[in-house]
């Protein structure tokens, strides 16, 4: 996992000032890095230990697909406002550069009950909180967060009452 943090590009004061937004997109320009990230994601009780595997909008779309298929366990996803159809939950949430809110389909949420939340960038934990209580609300187990990258200055885990794993600290 050595060239990982190398594919990682840091945008600074983008999307607003004082951001340094890190861009993951090079990680899935590198097919052999890509695939021995997922493996090793999908190699985490977080994952084996879920029934099924929840992504969030947008960028924990593209780990979460990957890990979907590769550990064959099934996804959901949550989404932001205006792009579910159907009967939704939705709650707001704050992150490290703005407002937002998130939501969940009843339909896909009802078919499982435990889940691992998979996302990019674990950051202030604003958003995975917004997802865990989404979760915690309709009763659902939640057996871990998994992220590509935490901002470990911004303490985002201490948020939360479950399992965290990270695979690169910056
Ligand atoms: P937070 O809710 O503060 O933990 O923010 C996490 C979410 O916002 C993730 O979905 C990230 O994609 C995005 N995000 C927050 N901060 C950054 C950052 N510095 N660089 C890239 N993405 C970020």
């Amino acid at each position: 996992m050595k060239k990982l943090e190398s594919l990682i590009k840091t945008y600074y004061d983008f999307p607003k000032k004082g951001i340094a937004f890190k861009d993951i997109l090079g990680i899935i320009q590198d097919t052999e890095v890509f695939r021995e990230l997922i493996h090793k994601m999908c190699s985490s009780k977080i994952i084996k230990n879920s029934e099924a595997i929840i992504s969030i909008e947008a960028r924990g779309f593209i780990f979460g697909s990957a890990i979907s298929l590769q550990a064959s366990k099934p996804m959901i996803v949550a989404r932001k406002p205006g792009k579910l159809p159907g009967e939704l939950i939705q709650e707001n949430y704050s992150l490290e550069y703005g407002e937002n809110s998130l939501a969940i389909q009843k339909e896909a949420l009802k078919k499982f009950s435990s889940y691992a939340i998979v996302d990019d960038l674990l950051a202030t934990g604003g958003t995975v909180d917004c997802v865990a209580n989404l979760l915690h609300q309709n009763g659902k187990n939640i057996c871990g967060l998994i992220t590509v990258i935490e901002l470990q200055e911004l303490y985002g885990r201490s948020k939360f009452n479950f399992p965290v794993e990270s695979i690169l600290f910056l």
